[in-house]
């Protein structure tokens, strides 16, 4: 058991050093991969920092690479790096560059893999299979490189996707990491929470970014951490944000756009309902809703104090409807 474990890691190290090598020195791996990423924006240095990569476009490079080595289709196959049917075997990342994800003690455990140009028949991103190390519930993108800086800001940045994390690195925020496609689970505010207690959330600023926010902050409420929201422009990310304003104004822009999770909820919800009494109603039962999520009474009274007076309503009608909720939830 723990030499099938050990002979994975070996194997996907193995698979990371391989598409590394393809990036920095083959022909198409310069020409395609590496300009890919310097067009943007990303550093030589970040590169390396990411163990970034380059998946040449053909069906088994990596494969006919690996059998030289001495593995076995079966290992190939339970490493995700494989995919075998009938008629033929072939590398599941093909013509992509790569972005291997680290477990916290920074072995390769998987790779997400990003297609050069969007198009509609494949895909924007793929990622490894469940497997024997990765399980993706549980993981963090970029928990390796943050972990020291998130320990040390005590705040932790949590961000939609791959090339987030890597843009605010280089802006010089380093305390951030990503759900990367799945949507936030327990198992990963508790990572986070072995290093800080405090969490912000910056999701896309668009519908879907919006929604994954929404139902993020109610996890991180109910994992007892607390949580604060960034919202970007629409169609921006932090990504993207960040090249487009500097680092200097992004790391503002963090600074002074950043509400707790009461303050972001009545904004955005205030937005909607107007002046509507009905829609107002749900957004205060939306709020109460969340704040009942907090383990903690003396916090949950805070938040509700704060919630009466940004909503300009009384206090004991917010009390009433929590404790309603509490009493079903119990
Ligand atoms: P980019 O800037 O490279 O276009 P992104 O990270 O901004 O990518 P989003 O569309 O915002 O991409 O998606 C956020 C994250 O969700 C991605 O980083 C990736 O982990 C995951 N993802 C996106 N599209 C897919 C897909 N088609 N299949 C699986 N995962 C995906
Ligand atoms: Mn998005
Ligand atoms: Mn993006
Ligand atoms: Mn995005």
């Amino acid at each position: 058991e723990f030499n099938a474990r050990e002979s994975l890691y070996i194997l996907l190290n193995q698979a990371k050093e391989f598409y590394k090598d393809k990036l920095w020195n083959d022909e198409e791996g310069k020409a395609i991969g590496l300009s890919y990423f310097k067009e943007r924006g990303f550093s030589e240095e970040t590169i390396q920092n990411f163990d970034l990569g380059y998946s040449l476009d053909v069906w088994d490079a990596f494969y006919q690479d690996a059998i030289k080595k001495g593995y076995t289709d079966e290992q190939l196959e339970k490493a995700g790096l494989l995919i075998k049917n009938e008629e033929k075997k072939y590398d599941r990342f093909r013509g992509r560059v790569i972005f291997p994800i680290h477990n916290i003690s920074g072995r390769v455990i998987a790779f997400g893999a990003r297609i050069l140009k969007e198009d509609k028949k494949q895909p924007k991103y793929i990622n490894s299979p469940e497997t024997e190390v990765y399980h993706k519930s549980h993981v963090l993108y970029g928990i390796f490189q943050a972990k020291q800086d998130i320990r040390l800001q005590d705040t932790c940045y949590l961000v939609e996707g791959y090339t987030d994390v890597i843009s605010m690195h280089q802006a010089g925020v380093k305390n951030v990491v990503a759900s990367s496609g799945t949507s936030l689970t327990e198992d990963q505010i508790r990572l986070i929470s072995r290093y800080t207690n405090n969490i912000t959330v910056l999701y896309d600023g668009d519908n879907a970014g919006i929604k994954a926010s929404l139902r993020g902050i109610d996890m991180i409420l109910e994992g007892g951490l607390n949580v604060r929201a960034v919202v970007f422009p629409d169609g921006e990310d932090p990504d993207s944000f960040s090249r487009k304003v500097g680092e200097a104004e992004f790391k503002k822009y963090l600074k002074h756009s950043s509400q707790d999770f009461i303050a972001f909820k009545v904004g955005l919800f205030a937005k909607e309902a107007g002046n509507d009494p009905i829609k107002r109603a749900e957004t205060i039962r939306e709020i109460v809703e969340s704040i009942s999520k907090i383990p903690d009474a003396i916090k949950r009274s805070v938040y509700v104090k704060e919630a009466a007076d940004l909503l300009k309503m009384d206090e004991q009608v917010l009390i009433s409807e929590q404790n309603k909720i509490l009493i079903k939830a119990s």
